[in-house]
């Protein structure tokens, strides 16, 4: 199936859909002469004028913006898509200049009249402005935010840059087949999944073997985006080096804590299933390059795009009607792009068409189990989509991390009761519930073990250490070996794991980690209730979807009934993969 885009836009003739963006450069010009300036002085009516203004502005043109870009990366050679791209792009980044200024006096004038925020005629948008005044104090003036755009071009921007550049034109030599190979970084990976073991390992060990040679410069580079941020932590007067990325994702500390307690109290619960999977591959112990490889007993089914459609569409029916119809509009009009073809961008996504109240998916189906259970993902976000665009105000669905994914993780699990009632074999059986188990063991036990070594960085850094290549590299070790135990045996060099993580580089994205782990757990535990409470618990998700970012995630919570900040609720995620696991035992 090819997607229909021509529903993002009036007319699919190039030249209106320049013209369009153009004209929303224009408006944005107008919204900044009338408000540049003024808006510290507005009253509770002036003020829900302009957000109401805000939104509609960005639902108007939001299809055209759509359209360049999903065009494009679904056909990245064709010129048109290519030049209304770049133009969408071009307008984007206009806008968002002319715009800049409404979130700084926005702060300001937050930040000198709090009452604001609970004013009932702003009821709509209480938490986003909650959001703003949490954010005020750690402001600094336009100047200085001006001059940190500046210095962080040519310092921490360059250090993401040379990372990233570094580590994707790095080449291993590698035999493949009695064939010597040279192979870009980009491309060995892809051995990490190969059938074959030794394979795996040797992968392993020459990329690794590679990147460990070049410590001096990860070691570099990661100091510097670790001491940049300490330091500016300090002047935006964050208390600790979390702190930030707390009031980005809409937690706080509590509920992050008991969070990472859960986890460090649960990780026999892992290594018992790290140890059924050896058995299962037939080993004594597995290899670090064994936790993530399909299992050799895996039969290789294969699934035709209409009985993945039929699949999907009766797991989602099957919880709840409405949304299993919605899945399946996302078929009917065409919103799916599953066709493999070149030019076309690889990965899996969802994009929301809020003033459309639908969305868009991109994926290259290649008929594997895999490809099923990213489409009931992708599938998931949209049902997320259809139900915060119908209830919410568009300021009101900039849903972050730890939330983003719970229609999605949702949706999988549904497809795994449903492949699992219909599994004939064992091999099925036990291969559904190792891609379950693998997954949330990496969501959950392996990027805390990256959440532990971000936080030892910042611990060396404040007792006045010096991060050079071992002394980082001891500080992953000792984090993974917090998680994995003695489960896993590991090559000497993943030592050097920790160098070609993009996230540890990336600008202004400390902490990236813990809500993947959150959403995953959050997920587990959704669905363990849902096992309690059977039907009765459907409109309770509904509702959790369709408040978008109206409300925090400690407050999605608690209309559940539930107090994220307590380990028990997060213990209910961990009950869920202890069921699996014991299913995954019992086909022994
Ligand atoms: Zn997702």
């Amino acid at each position: 199936m090819i997607w229909d885009l021509s529903q993002l836009v009036e007319s699919t003739d190039p030249s209106s859909v320049q013209k369009k963006l153009e004209s929303m450069v224009a408006e944005a010009e107008k919204i900044r002469n009338k408000y540049h300036g003024k808006i510290e002085s507005l009253d509770a009516k002036a003020l829900l004028e302009l957000l109401e203004l805000k939104d509609a502005y960005a639902l108007k043109f939001e299809g055209t913006v759509m359209y360049g870009r999903l065009m494009y990366s679904a056909n990245s050679t064709d010129d048109i898509a290519k030049q209304l791209n770049d133009a969408a792009r071009r307008a984007y980044m206009r806008v968002g200049q002319a715009l800049a200024f409404v979130d700084i006096e926005l702060a300001k004038l937050l930040a000198a009249n709090p009452a604001l925020v609970t004013d009932p005629r702003l009821a709509e948008y209480k938490h986003y402005l909650e959001r703003i005044l949490k954010r005020a104090p750690h402001m600094l003036s336009e100047t200085e935010e001006r001059l940190i755009i500046m210095k962080d071009k040519n310092g921490i921007n360059a250090w993401q840059m040379l990372q990233g550049d570094w580590l994707s034109t790095r080449t291993f030599d590698i035999e493949i087949e009695d064939k010597k190979k040279t192979l870009p970084y980009g491309e060995i990976i892809g051995l990490y999944q190969s059938p074959k073991r030794d394979l795996r390992k040797r992968a392993n060990q020459i990329v690794y073997e590679g990147l460990g040679k070049d410590e001096v410069l990860w070691a570099s580079a990661l100091r510097s985006v670790c001491e940049d941020h300490v330091q500016m932590c300090k002047l935006r007067k964050y208390p600790s080096p979390m702190t930030q990325s707390w009031i980005d994702n809409d937690v706080d500390q509590q509920t992050i804590d008991s969070l990472m307690k859960t986890i460090e109290k649960n990780v026999k619960l892992y290594q018992r299933y790290l140890k059924l999977k050896a058995k299962l591959m037939g080993l004594d112990k597995l290899a670090n390059y064994d936790v993530v490889a399909p299992l050799p007993t895996a039969p290789s089914m294969e699934y035709a795009w209409r009985e993945a459609r039929k699949e999907i569409v009766k797991a989602y029916k099957g919880f709840d009607e409405q949304m299993g119809d919605w899945v399946d509009e996302m078929y009917e009009k065409k919103h799916i792009d599953g066709e493999v073809r070149k030019g076309k961008r690889s990965g899996a996504w969802c994009a929301s068409w809020i003033a459309g109240k639908t969305a868009y998916i991109l994926q290259s189906f290649n008929k594997k189990m895999g490809d099923v259970y990213t489409l009931a993902h992708e599938l998931g976000h949209a049902v997320h989509a259809y139900l915060g665009s119908r209830a919410q105000k568009l300021s009101n669905l900039e849903i972050g991390s730890c939330v983003a994914e719970t229609g999605s993780i949702f949706g999988e699990l549904l497809l795994t009761e449903q492949l699992l009632a219909k599994a004939t074999t064992k091999e099925e059986k036990q291969a559904i519930l190792a891609t379950v188990l693998d997954e949330f063991g990496m969501a959950v036990f392996q990027v805390s073990a990256r959440v532990f070594f971000e936080q030892n960085m910042y611990d060396t850094i404040e007792k006045g250490g010096f991060l050079d290549g071992e002394t980082v590299a001891n500080l992953w070790v000792a984090s993974r070996d917090k998680i994995y135990g003695d489960s896993v045996d590991w090559l000497k060099v993943m030592k050097w794991e920790w160098t070609m993580k993009p996230h540890y580089y990336m600008a202004n994205y400390r902490f990236y980690n813990y809500p993947y782990v959150y959403a995953q757990l959050f997920v587990f535990a959704l669905y363990q209730l849902y096992k309690e409470e059977g039907k009765s618990f459907a409109p309770k998700l509904k509702r959790i979807l369709s408040a978008g970012s109206s409300k925090s995630p400690r407050e999605l919570a608690a209309e559940l009934g539930f107090d994220i900040t307590e380990e028990a609720f997060w213990q209910k995620g961990m009950k869920q993969a202890k069921e699996f696991t014991d299913m995954l035992e019992r086909t022994l």
